[in-house]
């Protein structure tokens, strides 16, 4: 029986699947599919990463193709939320607002729909992963060009080796399992 936080961490723990050099050398990828298998478990991972924004009175949740909306999605049910997707460029069929963000070679790009989050709204960020914070701090952009107020980001994983964290400096940041 899954029941408290910590026996849900350790679960998720045992659950998450790392595969190495995926998708290329040297890369240790947290496979999270195994989690969406177990639907008890998957159930306590969106109440857990739902649960700090719970009193937020958040009215968008913001979720990050593609993983990000296996979990955005439930949680913005459990919030009673909008959902709103950020994709790739060229996905979203109407229009949309764009941000380009540095990688370490060249550059990305994200979009999300005009008028999908408007100025009042809380939005709440979510992916499944917490890398070095590039992805998650241009979704925040995007959110604030609007007048929305980011009021948090919550993730699945933290690999807190890459520093993410301190991308998104001044605002609240939570993940469920960390990585050192
Ligand atoms: P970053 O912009 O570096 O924080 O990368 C975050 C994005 O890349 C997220 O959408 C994650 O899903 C994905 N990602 C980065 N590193 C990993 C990893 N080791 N395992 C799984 N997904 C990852």
């Amino acid at each position: 029986m899954i029941s408290d936080k910590s026996t849900v961490v350790d679960e998720l723990r045992r659950t998450i699947r790392d595969v190495n050099n995926f998708p290329k050398p040297g890369i240790v990828f947290k496979d999270v599919t195994p989690v969406l298998l177990d639907a008890r478990l998957f159930a306590r991972t969106v109440q857990l990463m739902a649960e700090p924004y719970r009193d937020a009175r958040i009215t968008r949740v913001v979720s990050i193709e593609s993983r990000g909306f296996l979990f955005g999605a439930p949680i913005a049910l459990e919030l009673g939320a909008g959902l709103v997707p950020i994709r790739k460029p060229g996905k979203l069929p109407a229009a949309t607002q764009r941000i380009e963000y540095a990688l370490e070679y060249g550059t990305d790009a994200l979009e999300m729909h005009h008028h999908a989050v408007q100025p009042g709204d809380r939005v709440m960020v979510v992916d499944d992963v917490l890398a070095t914070g590039g992805t998650a701090n241009a979704a925040a952009q995007l959110v604030g060009g609007t007048g929305a107020a980011v009021v948090g980001f919550s993730f699945l994983i933290e690999l807190d080796f890459l520093k993410g964290r301190q991308r998104l400096q001044g605002r609240r940041v939570e993940a469920l399992l960390h990585y050192a």
